[in-house]
């Protein structure tokens, strides 16, 4: 059994989705009551392999939202996702992702010295952050969709913004390695960790967002603000592939522009429908088949019965393990979103 521990990008996300789902005493609530929500399970799942393997799982709404972190309702944000973890483990899933902020919540407030949750000693070995497979379908995404717009990489100066996280260290490291890309532009704001990266990397411009963006032929958006920015579509170069990988996106808003091409980032498509409701909760254009990659991470290590935290900690995500979540991904019938033709 895997499971799947996700949450809502806004308050207001989280409203309309009560509404929708026939909760009405949910609908009209604040924060606060988000804020003591407990969690729960509010799907079940079957996925089919393309090898023809059939496996269950089960989605927990950990009740989190990003405004906890925006109003320093840092105690609530913390409680949600321990607690996330622990309903999941009570419930015997043997692998769980930690979708979206649940594992920057962990890892950015130590988690990991919480063992306890009433009854439950967590292991953290049942649960997956999920990052090392985002990153690789970005990686993907990065290569197929450029070769879509006719973009070449040994061209093409590429961004990353949020370059020091765990999802963008990797991006670099891939693209410093296994592409030829002509240019790498590493944006966050700790300017240590972003001289630490160029230093491992043995390239790359350390420059701001606003320096970065009129340069960019792609941009790899993978930074965890809460909530998205807003940018002038008219001073990014034309063409120009925008992968946004943030949840929330970090763009506020679909650019609307004939030269800016803006893909869905961290998302899969697996080649057989799947048994679930949640997808469509979170907007998804084909919600039977499309899905977060971290979420996928924890299908494939349940196809594989890999009961391991595959992807843990911080900047820890090889190259190798890049490489083995890529082959199980595609074995079992995973491919990375590319732009419409
Ligand atoms: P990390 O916390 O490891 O890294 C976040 C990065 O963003 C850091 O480099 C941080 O550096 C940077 N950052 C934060 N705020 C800003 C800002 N305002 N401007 C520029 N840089 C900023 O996060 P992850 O790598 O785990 O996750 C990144 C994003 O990917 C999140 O939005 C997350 O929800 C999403 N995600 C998507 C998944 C998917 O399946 N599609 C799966 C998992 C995560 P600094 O603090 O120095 O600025």
């Amino acid at each position: 059994m895997f499971g799947l521990i996700g949450h809502l990008t806004s308050l207001e996300h989280a409203q309309l989705v009560a509404r929708d789902l026939g909760y009405p005493e949910y609908a009209d609530q604040g924060l606060d009551f988000w804020c003591s929500a407990p969690p729960q399970i509010v799907d079940h799942i079957k996925v089919t392999s393309a090898t023809g393997q059939q496996i269950e799982g089960k989605y927990v709404e950990s009740c989190f939202l990003p405004e906890m972190l925006a109003n320093r309702r840092i105690k609530a944000a913390t409680r949600k996702i321990i607690n996330a973890m622990a309903h999941a483990q009570k419930h015997g899933i043997n692998i769980t992702a930690l979708g979206g902020f649940s594992s920057i919540i962990f890892e950015n407030f130590n988690l990991s010295q919480i063992k306890q949750v009433r009854d439950i000693t967590l292991d953290f070995a049942r649960f997956t952050t999920g990052n090392t497979h985002t990153a690789y379908i970005i990686c993907r995404q990065v290569e197929q969709a450029s070769r879509q717009l006719g973009i070449d990489l040994a061209k093409a100066t590429v961004a990353v913004c949020g370059a020091t996280g765990d999802i963008g260290s990797a991006v670099c490291r891939w693209l410093n390695a296994k592409t030829d890309v002509n240019d790498l532009l590493l944006i966050a704001r700790d300017q240590e960790r972003l001289h630490t990266l160029r230093d491992e990397l043995g390239r790359g411009k350390i420059l701001s967002l606003e320096e970065a963006l009129p340069l960019a032929d792609i941009v790899v958006w993978v930074a965890s603000m809460p909530k998205g920015i807003e940018i002038d579509p008219t001073t990014l170069k034309q063409p120009c592939l925008m992968i946004d990988g943030g949840y929330p996106k970090n763009l506020a808003t679909r650019l609307q522009h004939p030269h800016v091409f803006v893909l869905n980032g961290g998302i899969v498509e697996h080649s057989l429908d799947i048994e679930w409701k949640i997808m469509s909760i979170v907007n998804m254009d084909v919600p039977a088949r499309q899905l977060f990659a971290c979420f996928a991470e924890s299908m494939l290590l349940e196809f594989e019965k890999l009961y391991t935290n595959f992807s843990w900690g911080r900047n820890q995500i090889t190259l190798e393990k890049m490489d083995l979540i890529g082959q199980v991904s595609q074995k079992h019938g995973f491919r990375p979103l590319l732009l419409p033709c």
